[in-house]
């Protein structure tokens, strides 16, 4: 097995890994880092929970060593290396493990980002620092107010730059880095590569070493189940997992900022301590709400994709999406979230009738497909069941149409997986509150989700 040591990292650098309890570098870090040390570009495939960031900290940390020093003068403190993430909370966390990394070295860091006042930022930013950690539109905000200089930056690192161009940062990029120098090295992380990014890194890496850890797989350490359910016993279907289950530390995951608090609201009604973040929320709000998450005083956080990129909360058990993304995509970042370097993790995925399609494309994208669980009581096809959150019946609208609801009466079979029976657990299959239901047949279950495609999409 390759040691720290073998890579070529210094005595200062090994002793803070030594620290925090790192032994052996991960599959990404072994590849990066030789590498990057000595200072070639790299284009790296990983998603989060890899360890990429130590991959790109650690060499980055090490090529500034001979520029270390503890004078006062701001002067001597220059931004030397620049890391632009998607998101604050993943900003905070990165910038936290260079501070943990730089222990024994005397390198300054600092995390600018937005929603927080500027002028908090502006003292420590003339104090000098070597490393800045930075979300795009702050950093722009600080160039144009004229309190940070970039014209001795050695060293780029755009982390998640998929999650960048999603969020529409893709001008704020281009802007910033035609203030660089031209001299310097590039590391560039994504874990999806869309031709966007691939036009993205060609236009800022120099010949690049493409390293790719598990692009597009899912963590090896997530256990994947999907269960089926009516999308109005979603809520029910959800209590009734934590409960059961007893799972603690739930990441839940919602389309929407309302169906975020909603989901959260009702969480607490039925006795399950939760609360939510999403982009609406202050940073100290989503702050709060990730320390009481992170604490346990909170067992569920719900979360909207924006709000939750980035988490890392070590060996988060559980991650729940309880609306199924509608990029493939965002399906491997959400679970991610689990199963973090080396920790077991389970992802759990509650999908509706209309959400077939969407897990036709994760399942494509993942390249395997996910084996739906009937959780006894919750069968799809049982929509007269009453919803957790009861609401007066109503006769349907026009403007339902193409909209999921419960059916009135009986209907004929639209789609086998929904009206499939439910499938009894067999005997001795251990205690009933921590045994998912069995698997529908998969044979049987991939032609199912074939047919909802297949219906609305014809002649595809
Ligand atoms: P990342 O993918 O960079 O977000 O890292 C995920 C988690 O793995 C973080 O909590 C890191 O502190 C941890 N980690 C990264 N590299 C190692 C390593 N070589 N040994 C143990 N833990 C690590």
């Amino acid at each position: 097995m390759t040691t720290f040591a073998e890579l070529g990292l210094a005595p200062d650098i090994l002793r803070a890994l030594d620290e925090m309890g790192y032994v052996s570098p991960t599959p990404i870090q072994a590849q990066v880092i030789p590498r990057a040390l000595q200072g070639g570009d790299i284009l790296g495939a990983a998603q989060t929970g890899t360890g990429k960031t130590a991959a790109f900290a650690l060499p980055l940390i090490q090529r500034l060593l001979p520029f270390a020093n503890t004078s006062t003068s701001p002067a001597k403190h220059p931004i030397r290396a620049l890391i632009l993430t998607p998101t604050r909370e993943l900003a905070i966390q990165v910038e936290e493990a260079i501070q943990a990394y730089t222990k024994h070295v005397p390198l300054r860091s600092l995390v600018v980002y937005g929603g927080v006042n500027i002028n908090t930022q502006i003292p420590i930013l003339k104090t000098g620092v070597e490393i800045l950690v930075a979300t795009p539109g702050r950093l722009l905000d600080h160039v144009q107010n004229k309190t940070l200089m970039l014209t001795q930056v050695n060293t780029l690192v755009l982390d998640e730059a998929d999650r960048m161009l999603d969020m529409g940062f893709m001008p704020d990029l281009r802007r910033i880095v035609a203030l660089l120098p031209a001299q310097r090295v590039n590391m560039m992380f994504s874990a999806t590569f869309p031709e966007e990014i691939r036009k993205l890194a060609d236009s800022i890496l120099s010949t690049p070493t493409f390293i790719e850890v598990a692009r597009n797989e899912t963590a090896v350490t997530v256990t994947q189940v999907v269960h089926p359910v009516h999308h109005e016993r979603k809520r029910q279907l959800l209590a009734h997992l934590i409960k059961s289950r007893d799972l603690r530390q739930v990441l839940v995951f919602t389309g929407t900022k309302l169906g975020c608090n909603r989901l959260a609201n009702e969480l607490n009604k039925a006795g399950i301590h939760a609360d939510a973040i999403h982009g609406d929320k202050t940073q100290q709000e989503r702050i709060k709400a990730l320390d009481a998450f992170k604490a346990g005083t909170i067992r569920v956080l719900v979360a909207t994709d924006v709000a939750a990129r980035g988490i890392d909360i070590e060996a988060l058990p559980f991650v729940v999406n309880y609306d199924l993304p509608h990029n493939a995509e965002d399906y491997v970042h959400r679970i991610g979230r689990t199963g973090r370097a080396g920790a077991k993790g389970e992802a759990i995925s509650l999908v509706s009738e209309a959400e077939t399609r969407y897990l036709k494309d994760i399942e494509r994208l993942i390249g395997t497909p996910l084996e739906p669980v009937i959780v006894p009581g919750f069968e799809p096809g049982a929509a007269d069941v009453p919803a957790f959150e009861s609401r007066p019946a109503r006769a349907p609208r026009s403007s339902d149409r193409g909209r999921e609801r419960a059916p009135a009466k009986p209907q004929p079979s639209r789609d086998a997986l929904f009206d499939a029976p439910y499938v009894p657990r067999e005997p001795g299959q251990g205690d009933a509150a921590h045994a998912p239901a069995r698997p529908a047949p998969t044979k049987q279950v991939a032609a199912l989700f074939r047919s909802p495609v297949k219906r609305n999409v014809p002649d595809q």
